[in-house]
Formats: structure tokens, C-alpha cells, sequence
């Protein structure tokens, strides 16, 4: 658990009242201060955070630590995309010898620079950053008692033990608990996790992990359902086979609770067509 979950909605709710005095006065900015473990890393709270309740979201957002997809990976060595591109080529060219092809037929002549360029872009997760993603995208929520669910994101990602694509969709339930996000900020997470090495029962934990981070939901479910080529064109070679998965994850008590959040997530995801 991070800091950011421990936030309590109350400070919010604390904030929306109109201040008797336009300006903080002390004794109110030391009661917020011993409100919530985050609000300690805020060292003062504006007007603006008083009138409105998603400047201070975005505020405590940039104190927020958010799970990075795939742990121990590290950023790209090299930044130049030029000399990213040239490496990779090279290594592509040597590769298209060992498999028997002639690397300066006319064909393959722009082969290794062209891969080079789209191995770049299935992996440009690495290069994105999560924060930046989020960021001002926070609001208040106004019921924290219905679910909100996006459905058949699309995604591509690359298997990271094939080098294989794999693709499909995720969709995402939640049960908001005082925020809520952007509806295009999930497709945008997405997007970061999947755009990397990955495993589909990893991307789904990721990305359940950064909604978990950002908002503290009552309830987070995320499934996928995917195509591997790895299955599909080497191997078993088994065509249409789809893998399916689902991660959940609840701040409910009662086991039932969750449980029933499960089964209306599931009620309502096939019912939309
Ligand atoms: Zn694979």
C-alpha cells in the first residue's frame, strides 16, 4: 500500500465546505495537516485547493508513487531514436544472414532500419511516463456506490518470450472511492503497460496495480482476452484460440461484497454489445 491510498476522502469533503475566511488561517491548514498521511508531503494548501477539491487531487498526484509495469526493467540506455534505430538494424542485419537471407537484395535492403523502427514503437511503454499519463485527469467522484466499466479497450503487446505479438482487448470495472479518472486516461494505461515486454497475466496485475496506485477504488476488476502468435502461428498452431484473464482486487471487508461486485461487473459486461 503507498501513501496515496491511505488518502482520505473526508479531507476532500472538508474542502468543499466554503472557508468562513477567504484565506487559510492556521489553525485550519494544521487540522488538514493531521488529516491524512499524504497531506503531510503537502507542505501548504492553497485558496485554490480549498474552492476546489481537484486542484488538490492534482496536487497530491504529483506525491503519489505509482507501480511501474514489469519491475526491474529500466529505461532505454541509448535516448537518441537515430542511434537507437542504427543499433538495432545492425544486430536485425546479422540476424537476416543467420536464417539464410541475403541482406542486400533490393527487397531486405530497407528491412533491418524499418524493423528496427517498429520494434521501437512495440515498445514505446518504456518511454512513457505514467505520472504525465494521469496527471489532471483526477476528479471527485459523485457516487461512490456504482460501478463504471470500459469495455474492449484494444491492445497490442509483445510476448516476452517469443518476441511475438499478441493482441485483444482489456476491459475494466471499478467502484470509485471519492475519485474517479478520466475515461480515456484507461485506454491510455493501457497503452503503457501493453507496449512493452510482457506476459498477459502480468499486463493484466499492471495495469489493476496503477488504478489501484491512483485511485484507491472500492473495487478494480481487469480482464483480457487475447490472441498469442506464439500459439497461433508456431507450436500447437491452434487458430483462434484466445487466452483469458482476470485480475481483481477489492478494500471491501466482506468477502461477499466483493463477490457481488464481481458478479455485476460480469452482468453488465455481457449485456453491452
Ligand atoms: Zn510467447
Amino acid at each position: 500500500m503507498n501513501d496515496y491510498s491511505k488518502f482520505d476522502t473526508t479531507l476532500v469533503n472538508d474542502l468543499k465546505e466554503p472557508s468562513s475566511n477567504s484565506s487559510i488561517n492556521s489553525d485550519s491548514s494544521s487540522k488538514l495537516s493531521t488529516l491524512t498521511p499524504i497531506s503531510k508531503n503537502i507542505s501548504s494548501f492553497s485558496d485554490e485547493d480549498i474552492n476546489d477539491p481537484n486542484h488538490l487531487l492534482s496536487k497530491m498526484m504529483q506525491n503519489i508513487k505509482l507501480h511501474e509495469p514489469a519491475k526491474n526493467t529500466h529505461k532505454r540506455l541509448v535516448t537518441s531514436d537515430e542511434e537507437l534505430t542504427n543499433k538495432i538494424a545492425y544486430h536485425m542485419k546479422e540476424i537476416l544472414e543467420l536464417i539464410g537471407e541475403d541482406p542486400q537484395r533490393e527487397g531486405l535492403l530497407d528491412t533491418p532500419k524499418r524493423y528496427a523502427k517498429a520494434m521501437l514503437h512495440y515498445t514505446k511503454g518504456y518511454t512513457d511516463d505514467l505520472k504525465q499519463v494521469i496527471n489532471n485527469a483526477l476528479f471527485e467522484s459523485e457516487s461512490d456506490e456504482d460501478m463504471i466499466i470500459v469495455k474492449n479497450i484494444n491492445f497490442h503487446s509483445s510476448c516476452e518470450h517469443h518476441l511475438a505479438p499478441f493482441f485483444g482487448t482489456c476491459s475494466i470495472g471499478y467502484i470509485p472511492n471519492g475519485k474517479i479518472i478520466g475515461l480515456s486516461k484507461f485506454a491510455r494505461i493501457v497503452e503503457v503497460c501493453s507496449r512493452r515486454l510482457q506476459v498477459q497475466e502480468r499486463l493484466g496485475r499492471d495495469i489493476l496495480n496503477i488504478i489501484m496506485d491512483a485511485l484507491n477504488p472500492k473495487f478494480v476488476v481487469v480482464t483480457i482476452e487475447a490472441e498469442h502468435m506464439c500459439m497461433t502461428a508456431r507450436g500447437v498452431q491452434k487458430q483462434g484460440t484466445k487466452t483469458i484473464t482476470k485480475v481483481c482486487e477489492s478494500t471491501f471487508e466482506d468477502k461477499q461484497e466483493k463477490k457481488s461486485a464481481l458478479n455485476e461487473f460480469f452482468v453488465l459486461y455481457n449485456s453491452m454489445k
